[in-house]
C-alpha cells in the first residue's frame, strides 16, 4: 500500500511553515544514496507510532493583503484536495475566525476528503482555549488546540491524523491495476505522451467514483490489459509566479509517485537531462518505484550513429544512483516505440512485485560469500548467515549478519549485483536491510 499524503492548507501567516517544519523536525533527511538531490522543505515523511505519511505543506509564495489572497487560497485548498488523502486545515486562534476560512472550510467539506481542524497559536491554554470553541462554527468537528512555536498539542493532532490515514477510513479501494505516475518537468511531453495513447489505444472512463482525484486518471487498454495512468501536468492555464509553480508541480509529483507502481520520467531530448529532471527522479527513486526514463522529442534530435549512445551515458552519469532504471528514446508526435513503452511497463511491473524464494538466495548469498571474501576490521570478519525477501514493491530484502559496522555499502551493493545478475529486477530498485543476530 501506498503511503498516505497529508497536505497542510490554511492563510497566509496562521503557522502552516512553523507546523510543517515542526512536525518533520528530524525527519527531513536527504536520503544518502541519492547524491545531488537536494529535497525541498515541500514534504518529508513523518512517522507517528506505527504509521508513516507523507506531509505536505501547501504555502509558499503568499500575498500579504487583498483579494488574491482568497483565490490563492482557493488553489491551494483544491491542490489539497486532489493530491492528499488527508488534509490538516490550520487557522489561527489570534486572528479569530475570518470570512475566508469559511470559504475553505466549504470548499474542503464539499470535497468529503477527511479533514483534521487545527487552531495554531494556542501557546497558553489557559489564555486560548476557550477562543478555541468558536472554530466549531467551520463545521469541521472538533479543533484540535496546537502551538506549532511551542510544540504543544502535537499528540491528539497526530493521533487525529492517522485515524484518518487508516486504510479502511480512506476511501480509496484498493485497486489492482498497474498504476503509472508520468513525471517530467513542464514541455517535457508528459500530456503529449498521454494523449498519443489515447489515440491509439482503446479509453475506458474510470468507474471509480466520487474523489477529484480520479479525474486526473486516465485508464488505458492494451492488449486486453488495462493500465491506470496518473498525469502530472496541469495548472499552467494562468500565469503564475515561477516559484509557485514550481512549488505545486512538486507536490502533484510527489502525490502521483506515492501512489504509483511505476514511474516513467519524461526527458526533453532537445535540452538533455537537466538538474531538475535528477530532482524529479529522485523522487521516485527515494520512494522505491518502478522507474523508466524516457527520452521524448526524439524526432527533434539530428542523430548520428552515436547520439543514442551519447545521450545514454550522460543518462546514466547523471543518474547513477539509479542505473537499474529502463531507458527508451522515444517521440509522443510520431508514436515512435510506443509498443515498447508498454512492453517495457509489463516487465518493470512484474519485477517490482516480484518474489524470490529464500532457498534460491540463500545459494546465491553463498555463492556470492565464496567468490569475493566479506570485509574484516580489526581482526573481525563480516559473517552473513541468512537471507530473505521480506516485501515486494520495491523487493526487500533482510540479511542477517553478525556485525552492522562490517556491512559496507560496497558489500551491500556487491549482493544486490549478485541478486541482478540472477533476477535481473530490471526497472525496479531493490532495497537490503541488515539485520545483527547475535
Ligand atoms: P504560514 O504563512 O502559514 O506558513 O505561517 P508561518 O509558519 O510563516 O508563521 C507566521 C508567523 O506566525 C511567524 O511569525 C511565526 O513565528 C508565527 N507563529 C507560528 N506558529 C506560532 C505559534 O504556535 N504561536 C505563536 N505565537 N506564533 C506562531
Ligand atoms: P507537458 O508539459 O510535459 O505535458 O508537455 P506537453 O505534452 O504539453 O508538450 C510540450 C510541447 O512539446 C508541446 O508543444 C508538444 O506539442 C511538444 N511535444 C511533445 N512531445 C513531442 C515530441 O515527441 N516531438 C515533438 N516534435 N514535439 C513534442
Amino acid at each position: 500500500m501506498s503511503k498516505p499524503i497529508v497536505a497542510i492548507v490554511g492563510r497566509p501567516n496562521v503557522g502552516k511553515s512553523t507546523l510543517f517544519n515542526a512536525l518533520a523536525g528530524e525527519n527531513i533527511s536527504i536520503v544518502k544514496d541519492t547524491p545531488g538531490v537536494t529535497r525541498d522543505r515541500i514534504y518529508a515523511d513523518i512517522s507517528w507510532l506505527n504509521y508513516n505519511f507523507t506531509l505536505i505543506d501547501t504555502g509558499g509564495i503568499e500575498p500579504d493583503s487583498g483579494d488574491v489572497i482568497l483565490s490563492r487560497m482557493r488553489e491551494q485548498a483544491q491542490i489539497a484536495i486532489e493530491t492528499a488523502d488527508v488534509i490538516v486545515f490550520l487557522v489561527d486562534v489570534r486572528q479569530g475566525l475570518v470570512d475566508a476560512d469559511f470559504q475553505v472550510a466549504d470548499m474542503l467539506r464539499r470535497s468529503r476528503k477527511p479533514v483534521v481542524l487545527a487552531v495554531n497559536k494556542v501557546d497558553n491554554y489557559d489564555k486560548f482555549l476557550a477562543d478555541t470553541y468558536e472554530f466549531y462554527n467551520l463545521g469541521l468537528g472538533d479543533p484540535h488546540p496546537v502551538s506549532a512555536n511551542s510544540k504543544l498539542g502535537f499528540g491528539d493532532l497526530l493521533d487525529e491524523v492517522v485515524e484518518n490515514c487508516d486504510p479502511e477510513a480512506l476511501e480509496e479501494e484498493e485497486d489492482e491495476r498497474p498504476k503509472i505516475a508520468i513525471i517530467g518537468k513542464p514541455n517535457a511531453g508528459k500530456s503529449s505522451i498521454i494523449n498519443k495513447m489515447l489515440g491509439e489505444e482503446r479509453v475506458i472512463v474510470s468507474d471509480v467514483a466520487g474523489t477529484t482525484r480520479d479525474a486526473i486518471d486516465t485508464v488505458i487498454e492494451k492488449n486486453g490489459k488495462e493500465y491506470v495512468f496518473i498525469d502530472t501536468a496541469g495548472l499552467r492555464r494562468k500565469n503564475k509566479i515561477k516559484e509557485e509553480l514550481e512549488r505545486y508541480s512538486v507536490i502533484r509529483t510527489v502525490s502521483a509517485v506515492e501512489r504509483c507502481d511505476v514511474a516513467v520520467l519524461v526527458i526533453d531530448a532537445t535540452e538533455g537531462i537537466t538538474e531538475q529532471d535528477a530532482k524529479i527522479a529522485g523522487i521516485a527513486h527515494e520512494r522505491g518505484k518502478g522507474m523508466i526514463i524516457a527520452v521524448n522529442k526524439w524526432d527533434l534530435v539530428e542523430k548520428d550513429d552515436k547520439t543514442i549512445y551519447k545521450f545514454t551515458n550522460k543518462i546514466r552519469e547523471v543518474l547513477a544512483y539509479m542505473s537499474y532504471a529502463e531507458l527508451v528514446f522515444i517521440s509522443a508526435k510520431t508514436g515512435q516505440r510506443f509498443p515498447k513503452i508498454f512492453d517495457m511497463l509489463d516487465a518493470v511491473i512484474e519485477n517490482h512485485a516480484m518474489r524470490v524464494q529464500t532457498g534460491v538466495l540463500n545459494e546465491i548469498l553463498t555463492e556470492a560469500v565464496a567468490m569475493k571474501q566479506p570485509p574484516s576490521d580489526k581482526g573481525k570478519r563480516l559473517k552473513l548467515y541468512y537471507m530473505t525477501q521480506v516485501s515486494v514493491k520495491p523487493p526487500t530484502f533482510v540479511v542477517f549478519i553478525n556485525d552492522k559496522q562490517l556491512m559496507h555499502f560496497s558489500y551491500t551493493r556487491y549482493i544486490e549485483n549478485q541478486i541482478r545478475n540472477t533476477f535481473g529486477f530490471r526497472g525496479t530498485p531493490i532495497h537490503i536491510i541488515a539485520r545483527e543476530r547475535k
